[in-house]
């Protein structure tokens, strides 16, 4: 068999039982889907590749023409997964692509045979109405059990159902959830559930020094410190092994890493190798933050943290170095076990309770599953240990619960009015639905419709979202045969079908006989193209014809000042920077002063977020908006590049209701690079330049050093301005002949 040999070229020699499962049941079998329920780190991933090869290359190694899609829920997965394949498989003529970036793009993937993306990507491909999409025989999903996460399984319903549609291939790879059957069912899947480990893990509690295992005998830890969780990772450390420490907030792993030093138990070598990241650390911004001091502080002690917070680079330095065996223990929020390989030998979680908006609630199980099921690096460990750590004796049994029982049932979030707009307009925008009967069955095929059984209800609120879309002329509807139906009251007939009040509306999409078109406008088609929710459109054009009445009597940071809020007030900028009580009667005045007069809470929120925008495009000093709005460095970054699309998605719009003549547009167009440099324009072409940032590009501005060449030939004062390690980097990032001269000179 083609798809064996060539992963016995690829050194695997023997398929794990679970794999064997697989293709026992048919993974080869073109048009059988699969659910494939098995624990992390046992092979997920091979398998998919297995049913990638499957298509692409025939019994005798040659290009079949067919093309797979891999699809992860994150971009770091997916470049991960990309130099993976790439590696392995270009060497027989198979072309790996990515398509991460932004979304208003027609990507020409038409050249690759495996394309790696994620579904949002994927869905916006869709929409652009991509034409390769009709030679994809095959669709892997990796971590499909997210069709029930509550921000991204719409779009991950969506996909699937269009997948559905074009009878390619499914092969969903899931975490294991309470409702397999449900799932396989809904995808006409063959369910594949199966509990194999590469390495044994032992589930276990610990309190007060004791551990105990729920299927080993208990273990004694010795007390060496007056904290318990630093005697549970000494005594991992002591034993070559790393621990995971699972925090229910970015504060607390922070917090719970600054508690531990290991410095005791590491080595010379290991001590020296840790300081050298700990300064790495500190190399990366400008100007090191305090969470940048803390994290290089723990690094020397062995001990690192892991959060949204951070920036790209510093969790880097801390999983490669985690990986590379010299960070023994990080304390992380559970992010970091959806997606990154990352094993361990100890895995604790150490809250089973996190913050939300309703209170403390219990983190779901499945979530914390996840979390020690990370314990256990295959080759290193003899078995990998998953704990929770419990403060109190009262908790013993609710954590044994946790390790024994069944995990949660995942459920359809497409009910939600926000992810049916998207998606509907999405959908009508393409033509994939072009009336009433296209609408409904599309929905008839939803897991949505599937698990809620009860098609009338679907209907009903798909109703209210055409309606929205068609009041805010996204959309044009055309009724070709009105319904007898005058019953003015909503009700339901006895097959549970939806007799809609026509008085209300002009169609109803639960009668057969009522014939509605639906065409989307260019606008609605821009919008759908744009990927934002078509309510934050609504917001956006509102706002700017308000902008528009009283743009003659702004000055230009007023005019970027309103475009900051809004943007801060779409659905895509939230959750929003909290307002805390000392701040609002301030903030409250500042929008008095901008004629801003609804002081909802949500309004001072969205005016604060544009606040720090407007920080930010200004130059003040990263450090200073960290401080004075409370972000982490991570976040921030994150802020910036959705703010950066939405002041695209707004300039976009403006060009489409004919504002591309008036100062709104020009700002819109300037603040689009100004945002994402976070500068004025004159600094733009040296932030461009690896290693300049922010402030290092206004002292090079300062000094009249305006551009690369500019850099390439003043060495001397790069080296004054900056020092020479700092100098270094700056011209050996540019390469150029002139900066490698004069580094040898400066040595
Ligand atoms: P999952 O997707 O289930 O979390 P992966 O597919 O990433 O796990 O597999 C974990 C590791 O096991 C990878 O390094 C992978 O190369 C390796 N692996 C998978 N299948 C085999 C096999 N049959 N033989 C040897 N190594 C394997």
């Amino acid at each position: 068999m083609h798809v064996l040999d060539i992963l016995k070229e690829n050194k695997i020699t023997e398929l794990r039982p679970p794999q064997k499962k697989v293709i026992d049941e048919g993974l080869f079998d073109k048009t059988k889907n699969f659910l494939i329920c098995i624990p992390t780190a046992s092979g997920k991933t091979l398998i998919g590749e297995m049913a990638l090869l499957n298509h692409i290359l025939d019994e005798n190694k040659n290009l079949t023409g067919k093309k797979g899609l891999f699809i992860v829920p994150l971009k770091a997965l997916a470049n991960e997964k990309f130099d993976e394949f790439k590696e392995k498989y270009e060497k027989y003529g198979i072309k790996v692509g990515l398509s991460i970036g932004d979304f208003d793009t027609k990507e020409n993937l038409s050249k690759f045979h495996i394309i790696i993306t994620t579904s949002e990507k994927l869905d916006s491909l869709m929409r652009h109405e991509v034409e390769w999409i009709n030679d994809v025989s095959l669709a892997v999903i990796d971590e499909i059990h997210l069709i029930g996460d509550n921000d991204r399984g719409g779009t991950l319903e969506v996909i699937l159902t269009k997948l559905k549609n074009l009878n390619a291939q499914i092969v969903g790879l899931s975490a294991t959830i309470g409702n397999p059957e449900e799932l396989s069912n809904w995808l006409n899947a063959k369910l594949i559930v199966d509990e194999w480990r590469p390495v044994e893990l032992k589930k276990g509690i610990y309190f007060e020094n004791e551990l105990e295992f729920v299927k080993s005998p208990a273990k004694k830890i010795k007390q060496v410190s007056k904290n318990n969780i630093t005697d549970l990772i000494v005594d991992s450390v002591e034993e070559k092994g790393s621990c995971l420490i699972f925090c229910n907030s970015k504060r607390n792993a922070v917090g719970e890493a600054k508690k531990h030093n290991l410095t005791k138990y590491l080595t010379r070598t290991e001590q020296h190798e840790l300081n050298k990241l700990s300064e790495e650390i500190l190399s990366i911004l400008d100007t090191p933050t305090e969470t940048c001091k803390a994290l290089s502080e723990c690094i020397k002690k062995g001990i690192a943290f892991h959060h949204a917070g951070l920036t790209y680079q510093h969790r880097k330095i801390v999983e490669d170095g985690f990986r590379n065996r010299l960070i023994k223990v990080i304390c992380c929020t559970p992010t970091l076990s959806a997606g990154l390989n990352l094993p361990c030998r100890r895995a604790i979680v150490r809250d089973i309770k996190r913050y939300s908006q309703n209170g403390l609630v219990d983190i779901p199980r499945m979530e914390i599953q996840q979390c020690i099921g990370r314990a256990g690096r295959p080759g290193l460990d003899p078995y990998g240990e998953g704990i929770i750590y419990i403060k109190n004796e009262k908790e013993i049994e609710k954590a044994y619960e946790i390790l024994t029982g069944s995990v949660e049932n995942i459920y359809s979030k497409l009910a939600n009015q926000k992810v049916l707009r998207i998606h509907i307009l999405g959908l009508i925008s393409t033509g994939e639905i072009k009336d009433g009967q296209n609408l409904v069955n599309f929905m008839k095929n939803t897991f949505y419709a599937y698990q809620f059984g009860n098609i009338g209800a679907v209907l009903l609120n798909v109703s209210e979202v055409v309606k929205f879309l068609e009041k805010n002329k996204f959309l044009e509807t055309s009724v070709l045969k009105k319904t007898e139906n005058t019953v003015r009251e909503l009700s339901f007939d006895s097959s549970n079908n939806l007799v809609l009040d026509s008085k209300e509306t002009s169609f109803d999409l639960a009668n057969p006989d009522s014939k509605v078109e639906f065409r989307s406008t260019k606008l609605g088609k821009r919008i759908s193209e744009l990927y934002i929710d078509p309510m934050s459109s609504e917001i956006i054009i509102e706002e700017l014809y308000e902008l528009k009445k009283k743009c003659a009597q702004l000055d230009r940071s007023k005019i970027d000042q309103s475009l900051f809020y809004l943007i801060s007030k779409t659905n895509e900028m939230r959750p929003l920077l909290r307002v805390r009580a000392n701040e609002e009667l301030d903030l409250i005045l500042k929008m008095d002063k901008m004629g801003l007069k609804d002081y909802s809470a949500e309004n001072i929120e969205a005016f604060k977020n544009s606040k720090m925008f407007c920080d930010w495009v200004s130059e003040i000093p990263e450090e200073i908006i960290l401080e004075k709005y409370g972000v982490e460095p991570g976040i921030l970054r994150y802020k910036v590049e959705q703010a950066k699309w939405m002041i695209y998605s707004t300039k976009e719009i403006a060009k489409l209701i004919n504002l591309d003549s008036s100062a709104i547009y020009r700002a819109l167009m300037e603040m689009e690079l100004r945002i994402e440099y976070g500068a004025k324009e004159e600094l733009i072409e040296l932030l461009k330049v690896k290693n300049i940032g922010r402030s290092r590009s206004r002292k090079l501005y300062n000094a009249g050093i305006r551009s690369k060449i500019e850099i390439n030939n003043n060495p001397e004062k790069i080296f004054e301005l900056f020092g020479e390690k700092i100098g270094k980097k700056i011209l050996g990032e540019l390469g150029m002949k002139y900066g490698q001269q004069t580094l040898l000179n400066f040595n």
